[in-house]
């Protein structure tokens, strides 16, 4: 089907709810897209953080066309050995004793997941989180989204009043709203959505000190740092800091949809049977897909290279001398530049040059590739941004 095909049959037929950029791709291959006419992209956005492994890694299409043929669902009414597999290739990579593992279905789902579980273990109302912050779009995971953008028209299905919002980086802050009335506080160890936003890393060990203190949950929202995205498994490693709950998601299946989040023992226990679930949660499917997913992660060596990687495109960017260029941020595969005001012009550019880039925040170019990225990939688009800004 040609594109313009695929175009207005979606328009007739999909809710409008998506910005696309005009192209649709056929198949893919490592760093490689493909549309139907067979042009090449190579692609550094891999679905928004998802595709860490690339496009159609071997061993990962093996371990899936197997458990297709073989088992896709059966509910969690019973025990499913390819769950209890990922759960322990989970705790594997999750920091401290953070070793009990809950799958669901999405980041969004995660994070309902991690708030429900800190109401219900501290008895407690009040959730701290961050401005400027993304946690994702149903009710409980967009009240403690700090945009007010993405909750205007929305406002009756959430229950604001029970979150209070910080500002990212500033301990003083959460020092202010913290108390013994306070569930949870949740943070992501860089803001995604936010315009890739770093801070200090003494910001999370002050917060980490506040919520012992005060006995609330410290909840890190890994649904984008997680997996090896930063060069280390988790975001909140590159800081020295173990939260109470990891969310996590979008390159957990490496493209199927799943979500988890991983706790300890005793917090684990507090969601007894039948107190939170999901029909799909952690089906045969998407969990082996898991267990593929950091099995190759951990032999080809892909956290080690997301940060290796990362920190020499980091560098090749900072060396870029344009006015135009505000800031260069991330850690690993996570790079953001912001732009005074060609970012999505800068976009456009690599599109039609063959690169997929993507913007976030309006004005900041975001780089999540697969982390099979490598330096001949760095090169060709620092090469692309140079020529774009004649510097
Ligand atoms: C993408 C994202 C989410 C939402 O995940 P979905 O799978 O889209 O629901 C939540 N938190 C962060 C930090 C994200 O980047």
């Amino acid at each position: 089907m040609q594109f313009e095909e695929v175009k207005s049959l979606g328009e007739k037929y999909l809710f409008q709810n998506y910005g696309r950029l005009d192209v649709a791709f056929e198949y893919g291959k490592g760093m490689y897209l493909y549309d139907a006419q067979g042009k090449e992209y190579m692609d550094l956005v891999a679905g928004i953080a998802v595709c860490s492994l690339g496009y159609s890694h071997p061993k990962w299409v093996n371990a899936m066309q197997e458990q297709v043929g073989k088992l896709i669902h059966v509910s969690n009414l019973y025990h499913v050995k390819e769950q209890a597999v990922a759960a322990e290739a989970v705790a594997s990579i999750t920091p401290g004793n953070l070793n009990k593992t809950l799958f669901v279905n999405s980041g969004a789902e995660a994070n309902e997941a991690a708030l429900k579980l800190a109401v219900r273990a501290t008895g407690r109302k009040k959730i701290l989180s961050a401005l400027n912050s993304f946690h994702g779009r149903t009710a409980g995971s967009l009240a403690a989204t700090g945009q007010t953008k993405y909750q205007d028209t929305f406002q009756p299905l959430m229950n604001l009043d029970s979150f209070r919002y910080y500002d990212y980086g500033d301990a003083e802050s959460v020092k202010k709203l913290i108390d013994k009335d306070t569930a949870a506080l949740i943070v992501e160890p860089i803001q995604g959505e936010g315009g890739v936003r770093t801070v200090d890393p003494e910001f999370f060990k002050a917060v980490r000190d506040l919520c012992t203190d005060n006995g609330a949950l410290m909840i890190v929202d890994e649904v984008q740092t997680g997996i090896g995205r930063t060069g280390k498994w988790f975001g909140i490693e590159n800081f020295g800091v173990v939260p109470d709950i990891i969310s996590m998601a979008k390159a957990l299946g490496a493209g199927v949809p799943i979500g988890a989040i991983s706790t300890y023992d005793d917090l684990a226990k507090v969601m007894t049977p039948g107190s939170h679930g999901t029909t799909f949660g952690g089906n045969p499917l998407v969990t082996a897909s898991v267990k593929a997913t950091i099995d190759i992660m951990k032999e080809e060596k892909l956290v080690e290279n997301s940060r290796d990687t990362g920190a020499y495109l980091k560098q090749q960017i900072q060396s870029i001398d344009s006015d135009e260029i505000v800031e260069v941020r991330g850690y690993g595969l996570m790079v953001g530049t912001e732009m005074k005001t060609k970012a999505n012009d800068f976009r456009k550019y690599c599109l039609d040059n063959g690169v997929l880039v993507n913007v976030c925040h309006g004005n900041t170019v975001r780089i999540i590739p697969p982390l099979i990225m490598g330096k001949e990939h760095c090169d060709r688009v620092v090469s692309l941004m140079r020529a774009f800004l004649n510097a």
